[in-house]
């Protein structure tokens, strides 16, 4: 067996699947950073709100927002789930359809790759796994949130970290990366090194979404969430 499929089978991706006939998912990268110009023109006494409610109250709100135009276009809002006590939050883009009709984060195709991610590294959803996005809205024609929406609705992703206060993030995909990290760069540049959300170690790797694209990644993202993984235990000790 050669390393490449040692890792694919550690990871329960053996052998490489594609879905005949289904369109690649469209992951258009964000054009615009969340940068402090995108903030600042946030509504800053809805973000000093967000930043008091406890977890019914943030439900609450997250489920009656229409803050941005993505409500519209939505079925219904996707909050994020799993252990709200959780040390390990997974952070996402937003929902796709799957995730719209469900009103859950991660059931779709890319939901399925994620949860073998998870067991690749001995974890299950719900089990001290938290699973969040960026947007709890799906964008129509499963574009990329803007920069505005991102804007937006990252006070409620905030507000949920400091509500579950995980020990490390994983954030999925370059969308969840420079939202979290106030960045406008590639997942390539940002994945293989630890970061700093707010003093919680921070993983950035690729999305599931990406890797049913690029299978090839996957070696990649399992390096990745070794690295998670031996940090975690290092903030065990
Ligand atoms: N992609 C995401 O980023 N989040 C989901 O919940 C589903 C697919």
């Amino acid at each position: 067996m050669n390393r490449e499929e040692a890792v694919l089978r550690e990871l329960n991706l053996y052998p490489l699947w594609q879905q005949r006939g289904q369109p690649a998912p469209v992951m258009a990268p964000v054009e615009v950073p969340v940068t402090e110009k995108t903030a600042a023109g946030s509504d800053k006494g809805r973000e000093q709100l967000v930043r008091e409610l406890d977890w019914p109250k943030l439900k609450s709100m997250v489920s009656e927002c229409t803050a941005c135009g993505l409500r519209a276009g939505c079925t219904q809002t996707v909050f994020g789930s799993g252990d709200e006590q959780a040390d390990w939050l997974f952070v996402g883009e937003g929902p796709g359809a799957d995730e719209d009709a469900q009103g859950e984060p991660f059931v779709g195709q890319a939901g399925k790759l994620l949860d073998n991610m998870l067991a690749a590294i001995k974890l299950k959803r719900d089990k001290n796994v938290y699973i969040g996005n960026v947007v709890k809205c799906r964008p129509h024609d499963n574009r990329a949130p803007h920069a505005d929406e991102i804007a937006s609705c990252l006070p409620y992703l905030q507000r949920q970290i400091e509500l579950v206060q995980p020990k490390l993030i994983v954030a999925l995909g370059k969308t969840a990366a420079d939202a979290l990290l106030g960045r406008d760069d590639t997942i390539a540049s940002m994945r293989g090194k630890l970061h700093d959300y707010r003093g919680i170690p921070l993983v950035a790797t690729y999305h599931p979404a990406h890797l049913l694209r690029t299978p090839l990644d996957k070696a990649k993202v399992w390096e990745d969430l070794c690295m998670a993984v031996a940090t975690m235990s290092a903030t065990e000790k």
